[in-house]
C-alpha cells in the first residue's frame, strides 16, 4: 500500500488546512479544541461557511453540492476539518436525510429540501428509535395511517439526539401493521412544528441536555413527505445507517485529543521534578493508542475505498466499533492524566481551580460511554461483523 500522498493529494491537504483554519471563525474552533458543547449558532454557523465554499456536502451527487471528489480526498477534507478543530456538518443533515432524499427522493423533494439541509436552514433530527425498538429497530409501533391526502400520526421515539433544536424529524413509521415486521415501514418526513409534535428532554450522566422524546398525537403529515415508496422504508433505513457508521468513527477528532493529551500530560508534574509524559507507563500507553488509531485510519482508507455505488461497505461496522473504542480509550487516558482532582465535587465549575482541560476530563468521558450505544450498539456491530465479514 502506497502511504505517501501524490503532489496533487498534499496540495490539496494544504488547500483544506489553510481554509479550516483561516475561514472558520476562531472561537468555534477554540470551543471544539477545548471539548466545550457548542451552541446551536455555533454549529449553524460553521457549517454556513462551509457550505459556502462548497465544503459541506462533498460526498452527496454533484448536481446537489457534492464534488465528485476521490475517497482519499474525502477522507483528507474530514481529516483536516478535525484537526483543525472545525465541528463537522451536522450528521443528521448531511450524513444521513441529505444522502438518502439524494437517492430516493422525488424531484420536487430534493429541490426543496436538498439545498436547505446542506446550508442548515434546516436542523433535522433522526426519529428512528423508540422504547423497545432501538437495537431491534424493525419491532417499532409508532404508526401512520393515510387518510386522504394526509398521514396520521401517532406514537412516541425516544434518544432524539439535539431534538430541541429540530425544525423537520425524519421518522420510520408503520404503514402496514399485516405485513412481516420490516415491510411495513416506510420513511416519512415530519415538520416539528405541526400540532401533535411535542419534545421532551431526557438528562444524561454529564448533566447535559442532549437527548429527548418525541411524541406525536394524531400529527397530519401530507403524504408527499413520504420518501421513496410506501413500505420500503426498511431499505431506506439501512442505507442510511451504513452511512451513519461510517461517520461514527472520529479517526481525525480521536487523534487531535491524543495528540492533545501528551500536552496534557506534559503539564502535570510529578515527583523529582519529572513531568507525567516522562513516565514510561503513560508513555507505552499513547504509544499504542497511537499505534490502533494508525491502523483504523488505514482500515477506514480501504472501506472508504471498497464502498460501490454509495453503498457502505460491511466493514462500516469495523470502524464504527474500533471507532468508539478508541475514542472511549483516550477519554478514558484524558480522566487518568487529570487525576482524582477532576472527579471532585465542584471540579467542573468554570471557578475551580483547575485547568480547562482538565474540568472537562469526567464529563467528556460520562457523555462518550454513549458513542458505544447509539448508532446501533457495538454488541450488534460484532453480530454484523461475525455473519457478514467472517461468514460465522
Ligand atoms: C446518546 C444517544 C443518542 C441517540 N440518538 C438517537 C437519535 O438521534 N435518533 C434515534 O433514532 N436514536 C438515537 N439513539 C438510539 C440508539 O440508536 C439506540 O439506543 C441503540 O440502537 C440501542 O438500542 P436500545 O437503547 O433500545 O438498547 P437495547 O436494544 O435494548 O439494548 C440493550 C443492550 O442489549 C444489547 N443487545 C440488544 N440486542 C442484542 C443482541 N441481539 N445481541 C447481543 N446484544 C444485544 C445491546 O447491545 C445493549 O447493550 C441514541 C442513543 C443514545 C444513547
Amino acid at each position: 500500500m502506497q502511504l505517501e500522498l501524490s503532489a496533487e493529494d498534499a496540495a490539496f491537504r494544504q488547500e483544506m488546512r489553510t481554509f479550516f483554519t483561516t475561514q472558520v471563525p476562531q472561537e468555534i474552533r477554540d470551543a471544539v479544541a477545548e471539548r466545550r458543547e457548542l451552541t446551536k449558532d455555533q454549529v449553524v454557523a460553521s457549517q454556513r461557511v462551509l457550505n459556502a465554499a462548497g465544503l459541506a456536502v462533498p460526498h452527496w451527487p454533484e448536481e446537489w453540492g457534492g464534488r465528485g471528489w476521490s475517497a482519499l480526498r474525502r477522507h483528507i477534507w474530514h481529516e483536516e476539518m478535525q484537526r483543525a478543530c472545525v465541528p463537522t456538518p451536522l450528521a443528521f443533515n448531511a450524513s444521513m436525510v441529505g444522502p438518502v432524499i439524494a437517492a430516493f427522493g422525488s424531484q420536487e423533494q430534493k429541490e426543496r429540501f436538498l439545498p436547505r439541509t446542506a446550508n442548515l436552514d434546516i436542523w433535522w433530527s433522526q426519529g428512528f428509535s423508540e422504547p423497545d425498538a432501538g437495537s431491534d429497530l424493525a419491532s417499532l409501533r409508532t404508526t401512520a395511517v393515510r387518510e386522504g391526502d394526509e398521514f396520521v400520526v401517532n406514537g412516541q421515539k425516544t434518544w432524539t439526539t439535539l431534538g430541541q433544536y429540530g425544525d423537520w424529524i425524519f421518522n420510520l413509521v408503520r404503514t402496514d401493521p399485516e405485513a412481516k415486521k420490516q415491510a411495513g415501514i416506510s420513511f416519512l418526513l415530519i415538520d416539528m412544528t405541526t400540532p401533535g409534535v411535542t419534545v421532551r428532554p431526557i438528562e444524561l450522566i454529564d448533566g447535559g441536555h442532549e437527548v429527548n422524546e418525541v411524541w406525536f398525537e394524531d400529527v397530519r403529515v401530507p403524504a408527499e413527505n413520504l420518501v421513496g415508496e410506501l413500505n420500503k422504508g426498511w431499505d431506506y433505513a439501512k442505507f442510511l445507517l451504513g452511512n451513519e457508521r461510517v461517520g461514527v468513527a472520529p479517526v481525525g477528532s480521536t487523534k487531535r485529543v491524543l495528540a492533545q493529551a501528551k500536552d496534557y500530560a506534559r503539564s502535570v508534574s510529578v515527583a523529582g521534578g519529572l513531568t507525567l509524559l516522562d513516565d514510561p507507563l503513560t508513555v507505552a500507553r499513547i504509544a499504542e493508542l497511537e499505534n490502533e488509531l494508525l491502523a483504523l485510519e488505514l482500515t477506514a482508507l480501504r472501506v472508504v475505498a471498497h464502498s460501490a455505488d454509495g453503498k457502505p461497505h460491511p466493514a462500516s461496522s469495523v470502524l464504527k466499533l474500533k471507532g468508539t473504542e478508541l475514542q472511549q480509550a483516550v477519554s478514558e487516558l484524558v480522566v487518568d492524566l487529570a487525576g482524582p482532582a477532576s472527579l471532585a465535587s465542584g471540579a467542573g465549575d468554570a471557578d475551580s481551580d483547575l485547568a480547562g482541560w482538565a474540568r472537562h476530563a469526567t464529563p467528556v468521558y460520562l457523555n462518550l460511554r454513549k458513542a458505544s450505544i447509539y448508532g446501533g450498539s457495538n454488541e450488534i456491530q460484532r453480530q454484523i461483523i461475525a455473519k457478514t465479514i467472517l461468514g460465522l
